[in-house]
C-alpha cells in the first residue's frame, strides 16, 4: 500500500487538516452539550437545562423523565415547561432521588427563579418525574409571590404517582 502523506511540503492540505479537525472537535463538543445539559422540545416549546451532575450521571435519567412525564401526565409537562428553566442534579439537598427549591424573593421573574435541584436515582424513572413536579409547584408558587406550601406541592406529586398508576 502507498502511503500519501499530505503534511509533507504541503502547507494548503495541513492547514485545511487542521481546520477540519476543529470543527470535527466543536461539532463533537456541541453535540455532548445538546445531549448531556440541554432538553429541547420544539414542538411542545420547551427548553430545560440541565447542570451537570458531578456525583451521579444522571444527566440523561433526568432527559428521560422529561420525556416521559410528557406522555403520562401532558398537564404537568407543560407547567414544568413554562416554569422552569433550570435544573440542577444536585444530591446534597434532597437527598437521593429528592428535590428542594429555595426562593429567590429578590427575583421571582428571572431565570433564578425557575431554578429547581432535583436529584435522581437510577432507575427511579416515576420518582424522578413526581420530585420534577413537584419543584415546579414550588416554582410556580414562588412566581405568583406566594409562600411555598408543602401541602399544594405534595398533591401535585401524588396526583401525578396516581395518574401514572392508572396510565
Ligand atoms: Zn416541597
Amino acid at each position: 500500500m502507498e502511503n500519501i502523506d499530505f503534511t509533507d511540503g504541503n502547507f494548503q492540505s495541513s492547514k485545511i487538516k487542521s481546520y477540519i479537525k476543529i470543527s470535527f472537535f466543536i461539532i463533537a463538543a456541541i453535540y455532548l452539550v445538546f445531549h448531556y445539559f440541554i432538553y429541547w422540545d420544539p414542538g411542545e416549546n420547551c427548553y430545560i437545562k440541565i447542570k451537570p451532575a458531578f456525583m451521579e450521571f444522571s444527566n440523561l435519567d433526568m432527559k428521560r423523565a422529561l420525556h416521559t412525564l410528557k406522555f403520562a401526565s401532558p398537564e404537568d409537562y407543560q407547567a414544568v415547561c413554562k416554569n422552569v428553566s433550570t435544573i440542577d442534579p444536585m444530591i446534597g439537598c434532597g437527598g437521593f432521588g429528592g428535590g428542594c427549591y429555595y426562593t429567590k424573593k429578590d427575583a421571582p421573574q428571572s431565570s433564578l427563579g425557575s431554578e429547581i435541584m432535583v436529584s435522581t436515582s437510577k432507575d427511579d424513572l416515576v420518582t424522578t418525574m413526581a420530585v420534577i413536579v413537584h419543584e415546579a409547584c414550588h416554582a410556580i408558587q414562588n412566581k405568583e409571590g406566594r409562600p411555598l406550601s408543602e401541602t399544594e406541592c405534595y398533591q401535585a406529586d401524588d396526583m401525578l404517582l396516581r395518574e401514572i398508576i392508572i396510565f
